[in-house]
C-alpha cells in the first residue's frame, strides 16, 4: 500500500501548485496560423480522455490543493459532452475558480450553460477585428461568430471576461490599440501574448513574427496610462495593468521577454492524459495509463505527487528562432 498523500503539491524547487490547465481535446474549428498546420492529424478519440477520466482527473488535483482549474484545447466548446464536463467540474468541492479558453465561435450558444455551470473566468482569443485578415490567421473562422460569442458572455454575466490576442510581425502589428479601444468599449480585459515557438508551424519565418511584450506596451503608453496592478495570487505569467480611467486590465504574457518560472504554480494535462511539468519542456507522466489500470485514488495522487520532482526549474524558449519544442499548442492545451 503506498502511504496516504498530503494533501498538497509542492515541487523541488519550493513552488506550490494550485491551477491545473486541462486540454479537453486537441480538436478545434479553427487553424489559426501560429498554433496548428494547415492539416492535421487529430488523436484517435479512443486516446484522448474520456468526460468521466476528466472529471475523475480534476477531482483529484482538487484534492490534492489545486484551486483552479482552466479547461482548454484545442477548442474545448467543440469537445463532445462538454455540458456534463462543466456541470461535474462546477461541483467539484475545493474548486475556488472553474475557467476556461475558447476561440468563441460556440459561445453565443453556450454562454448561459457555461454561466450555470459555475464558470467565472474566460478568455477569449481575438487577434483582429478585421474579418479578412481574422479569416487569414484563423483560416476558417469567421469573426462575427466571435464577436456574438463575446456579447454572449458579456450578456449572460460571465465574470471575468478576458480578450487573448497574439501580435504577430507583418500580420496583426498595426492592431493593438484598436484591439484594446474594444476591451475597452466592453468593459472587459485584453492580454497580449507572445508568439511561442512550438510544433512547426510557420507564419513569414519565427524571427520575422515575433513581438515583445515590451513593444506593445511602450507603444500602448503613448495613449494609456497604465497602473501596474499587485500580482493576484492567481495571475501566472501575466504582468497586468489598469487602464487609468476605465475599467479595463492589460497583460503581458512573455514567455521571451520575462521570464516567469519562478512563480510557475501550474500544471498541464494533454488531451491524451498526458501530465506536462511545464509548457517549454517535454518532462510529463501518462495520466492515462495510470487512470486506465485499475489504480485506486490514493494510488494515482501519490505518483501525481512524486512525479512532481520532474518538474523542471524553467522553460526554454531563450533562442526564439527555432522551434524548440515540437508539440503543437492545440495537443498541449495553450
Ligand atoms: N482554442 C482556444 C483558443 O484559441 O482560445 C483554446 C486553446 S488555444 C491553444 C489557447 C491560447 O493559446 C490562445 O489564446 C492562442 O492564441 C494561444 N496560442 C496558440 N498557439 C500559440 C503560440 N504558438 N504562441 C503563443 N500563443 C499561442
Ligand atoms: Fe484552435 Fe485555439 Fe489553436 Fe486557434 S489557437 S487553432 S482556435 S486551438
Amino acid at each position: 500500500m503506498p502511504p496516504t498523500p498530503p494533501a498538497q503539491l509542492i515541487d523541488s524547487f519550493d513552488r506550490r501548485i494550485s491551477y491545473l490547465r486541462l486540454s479537453v481535446t486537441d480538436r478545434c474549428d479553427f487553424r489559426c496560423q501560429y498554433c496548428m498546420a494547415e492539416t492535421m492529424e487529430f488523436l484517435p478519440r479512443a486516446g484522448v480522455l474520456t468526460i468521466e477520466e476528466l472529471i475523475r482527473t480534476a477531482r483529484l488535483f482538487t484534492e490534492l490543493g489545486v484551486r483552479k482549474i482552466r479547461v482548454t484545447g484545442g477548442e474545448p466548446l467543440i469537445r463532445r459532452g462538454v455540458d456534463e464536463l462543466f456541470a461535474g467540474l462546477g461541483e467539484l468541492p475545493g474548486l475556488e475558480t472553474l475557467a476556461l479558453t475558447t476561440n468563441g465561435s460556440q459561445l453565443a450558444k453556450q454562454a448561459t450553460h457555461l454561466r450555470d455551470a459555475g464558470v467565472s473566468s474566460v478568455n477569449i482569443s481575438l487577434d483582429s477585428l478585421s474579418p479578412s485578415r481574422f479569416h487569414a490567421i484563423t483560416r476558417i473562422g469567421h469573426l462575427d461568430a466571435v464577436i456574438r460569442g463575446i456579447e454572449a458572455a458579456i450578456t449572460v454575466g460571465l465574470k471575468r471576461i478576458r480578450l487573448n490576442a497574439v501580435i504577430l510581425n507583418g500580420v496583426n502589428r498595426d492592431e493593438t490599440l484598436s484591439l484594446t479601444r474594444f476591451a475597452i468599449d466592453k468593459n472587459i480585459h485584453i492580454a497580449f501574448i507572445e508568439e511561442m515557438p512550438l510544433g512547426h508551424v510557420n507564419v513569414g519565418g519565427k524571427a520575422l513574427a515575433y513581438v515583445s511584450s515590451d513593444d506593445i506596451k511602450a507603444e500602448l503608453e503613448q495613449h494609456f496610462e497604465l497602473q501596474a496592478l499587485s500580482s493576484r495570487a492567481d495571475a501566472g505569467p501575466s504582468r497586468d495593468f489598469r487602464i487609468a480611467g476605465t475599467r479595463t486590465e492589460v497583460g503581458f504574457i512573455s514567455p521571451h521577454s520575462h521570464n516567469f518560472c519562478s512563480q510557475c504554480n501550474r500544471l498541464r494535462i494533454s488531451a491524451e492524459g498526458r501530465l506536462l511539468m511545464c509548457l517549454g519542456n517535454e518532462e510529463s507522466i501518462d495520466l492515462r495509463d495510470l487512470l486506465r489500470s485499475g489504480y485506486s485514488d490514493e494510488d494515482i495522487k501519490t505518483f501525481i505527487i512524486d512525479s512532481l520532482s520532474i518538474k523542471p526549474e524553467r522553460h526554454i524558449f531563450d533562442r526564439p528562432n527555432e522551434p524548440q519544442i515540437v508539440r503543437f499548442m492545440n495537443a498541449t492545451g495553450g
